[in-house]
């Protein structure tokens, strides 16, 4: 399982994901309903999701050597997040189930336009804690790429990003769900910094102004180096030092699907950027990773290997 670094140290992993697990239960509707009114649907469907286990399936699918540090409850949604995870072929012992607790939980509701919309019920994933993470310290110290969400306790992001700064582990982080500000050691130790449109606007407090704007007043603000992903526009990478993105299109595709999109990218680019490409050839690779994700339905049943991937 051991590869060397450029300094000839072993890495435990490419990509370590310190994140959620969630349950995905989906129903597709006709039409959205508004607040008081009920509407018919599809037949639910169960599915493995979260933020943190769909990233480390994307990566581990497309071949990376991936681990993901996660908690579940000892019920069947449990069981369902580790098969899912087996199946991609994630390192799973440092997924733990916590006797008791309920597995995380997504609600989903997809659109006729293949758009979602999502409720979370976080349940095991709120027990994530920064002792879990001081635990492992030694695995996020001996892995290429630290993978971030915000779908666990805050302190404990803050203590991963405190393990991997101090390790020299390069940070991805994907801020979702966006908090109203984010924490300036987290915007630090951001390269990338992995937002979506919405999630660029909040988080660069640029109310006007294009994607590459927010872009560039998010590395003002202290990351490392920015992504944008523009749904089926693909994706703007903006390295340190740079005033102008580079703007990578995706192929054009059929959307059935977008749930888990975006983490299929960062899976991707986490992946990439482990293996040493530079961001723009890592993003290269995310935009087709995120198109054949939404040929699909599901968030991790939806994800290409490598041989499955679009030219
Ligand atoms: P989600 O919340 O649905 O997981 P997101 O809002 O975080 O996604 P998006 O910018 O919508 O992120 O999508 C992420 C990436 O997925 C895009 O950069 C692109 O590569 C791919 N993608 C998303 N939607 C489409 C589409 N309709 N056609 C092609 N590629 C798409």
């Amino acid at each position: 399982m051991s590869e060397s670094s450029e300094n000839g140290e072993e890495m435990a992993y490419d990509v370590l994901v310190v994140g959620s697990a969630n349950a995905d239960l989906t129903v597709r509707v006709e039409r959205r309903p508004g607040a008081g009114e009920t509407v018919l649907g599809t037949d639910l469907v169960e599915s493995a999701g979260g933020k943190g286990a769909n990233q480390a399936a994307a990566a581990a699918r497309l071949g990376a050597r991936t681990a993901l540090l996660a908690k579940v409850g000892d019920d069947a949604f449990g069981t369902l997040l580790l098969d899912g995870q087996r199946e991609a072929g994630t390192e799973l012992r440092h997924v733990l189930v916590e006797k008791g607790a309920r597995t995380g939980t997504a609600m989903i509701v997809v659109g006729p336009d293949g758009d979602n919309s999502i409720v979370v019920s976080p349940g095991a994933n709120a027990r994530l804690s920064p002792a879990d993470v001081t635990a492992a310290r030694e695995v996020v110290a001996a892995s290429a790429v630290l993978s971030l969400q915000l779908e666990i306790p805050p302190a404990t992001v803050r203590a991963a990003v405190a393990v991997a700064r101090e390790a020299g582990t390069r940070v991805v982080l994907n801020p979702s769900p966006t908090p109203e500000s984010l924490d300036p050691e987290l915007l630090a130790a951001a390269d990338p910094l992995v937002v979506n449109e919405h999630e660029a606007k909040q988080l660069s407090g640029l109310a006007d102004g294009t994607p590459a704007d927010r872009a560039r007043a998010l590395l003002g603000r202290g990351a490392r180096s920015v992504v944008v992903t523009l749904g089926g526009e693909g994706a703007l990478a903006l390295a340190a030092g740079e005033s102008e993105p580079t703007a990578v299109r995706g192929p054009q595709v059929r959307a059935v699907d977008t749930t888990g999109a975006g983490d299929a990218f960062t899976g991707a680019l986490a992946g990439r950027l482990a293996r040493g490409s530079s961001l723009v050839e890592a993003v290269r690779l995310a935009v087709r990773v995120g198109a054949a994700s939404v040929t699909r339905p599901g968030a991790q049943p939806s994800y290409p290997t490598m041989d499955e991937l679009p030219d």
